[in-house]
């Protein structure tokens, strides 16, 4: 990595640890054959995938024939909402789902709602929090899917992941979660929070781009969105990203191992990064401090334009939002279904820590943003 920038733009993507690259590159040079072949080299890489997939499942307390091998969490969640809908709707055709959902999950069920079935996207208090009783309200007995992201990339906001399911399952409908921003962060068993479907993504915590998986609850039937060779009980045929595989586990293992350890250092980071932001004057915290994950601060300087800052800030990486929709300009979708006004919206930047983050990025960033923000306060 380019050393001289000061990351903090850890929920877009994370860099690879040196850990992990060095356990995928022998799957990328020498052992490189394919672990659907029969042949006794191709056996011997099956077996590391397989080792790989227990320890994976293992991380979140699933079982190893749970876990399907996707690209990312996009193409995961694809998999799992249109194999639900298709697999369900003699039961129902009615999916609730949140308005600050990432677009991987937005745009899926957008897409089912064009083919005939009925979508609710719940609404978020301030806070960013869903209100579980518009939630009761929603549910119906001809709901298949209730989709709700355990914690969101903008914000860090942390729903209620547990009390949903039991919601959703009170009802007889599956309970999925986009947990990209919380595998690797926090402590996470599918079976004690009740959730049939999870998905996750490699390069959100220290692996490379091009892996991510998606847990599935056993007996929960998905008809199959992607056909070929009939890879991941066919769920998603394709040869499997060996090296991306490799790398996922060891960021799992490493994660698992200092988790608490990393927790600490960033929290504190992050706590020191806001709590100097918010001194100054015109800013205000999108969301609350209870219920949000310890990496991430959404912060508005009213007035401000957070792309003007963006661009002045060289060897700064923030975030104004979600890089995902930076192609097209306009207010951020999470921050606008909290009630923020286009203009707030648009003066909001994201600042999201990693574990590779120091005290001198953090007070970088806290000097720059001074300087670009208050060219006249007088903070000494
Ligand atoms: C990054 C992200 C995604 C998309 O993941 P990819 O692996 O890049 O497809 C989905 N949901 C959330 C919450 C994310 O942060």
């Amino acid at each position: 990595m380019n050393s001289k920038v000061k990351f903090l733009d850890n929920n877009s993507t994370t860099p690879i640890d040196p850990r992990v690259l060095d356990a995928m590159l022998p799957f990328l040079q020498d052992n490189f054959a394919n672990p659907s072949s029969t042949h006794h080299f191709g056996q011997s890489i099956n077996e590391k995938v397989k080792q790989a997939r227990e320890q994976i499942a293992d991380f979140i307390n699933a079982d190893s024939n749970e876990l399907i091998f996707t690209s990312g969490a996009t193409e995961a969640s694809n998999i799992a909402i249109k194999g639900v809908a298709e697999s369900y709707s003699n039961k129902g055709k009615h999916i609730i789902t949140v308005s600050t959902e990432h677009k991987a999950v937005l745009d899926t069920c957008k897409d089912l709602k064009r083919k005939g079935f009925e979508v609710t996207f719940l609404s978020v208090l301030q806070s960013g929090l869903i209100d579980l009783a518009e939630l009761q309200k929603a549910i119906r007995p001809d709901t298949i899917l209730v989709s709700v992201m355990y914690v969101n990339n903008e914000t860090g906001v942390i729903q209620p992941i547990k009390e949903i399911a039991t919601i959703a399952h009170d009802m007889g409908a599956l309970f999925m979660t986009d947990a990209t921003q919380a595998v690797g962060k926090l402590e996470i068993d599918v079976n004690d929070l009740g959730i049939d479907l999870l998905c996750f993504s490699g390069h959100k915590m220290y692996a490379p781009k091009g892996i991510g998986a998606l847990y599935v609850r056993n007996k929960t039937k998905l008809t199959s969105q992607i056909h070929g060779g009939g890879h991941e009980q066919g769920l998603r045929s394709g040869t499997l990203n060996v090296p991306g595989i490799i790398a996922l586990s060891k960021a799992c293992e490493l994660a698992n191992q200092e988790m608490t350890q990393n927790q600490n250092t960033i929290s504190e980071l992050r706590d020191r990064l806001e709590a100097e932001l918010l001194k100054l004057p015109n800013t205000s915290l999108n969301s609350v401090s209870q219920n949000r994950i310890y990496n991430t601060a959404n912060i508005c300087f009213k007035g401000q334009d957070a792309n003007v800052l963006i661009g002045r800030m060289k060897n700064i990486a923030i975030s104004n939002g979600s890089a995902c929709s930076s192609a097209v300009v306009e207010p951020s979708h999470v921050l606008k279904a909290m009630g923020l006004s286009d203009d707030d919206a648009f003066a909001s930047l994201r600042f999201s820590l990693g574990k590779f983050n120091t005290i001198e990025d953090v007070e970088t960033v806290i000097q720059k943003i001074k300087e670009l923000t208050q060219p006249n306060f007088n903070y000494a």
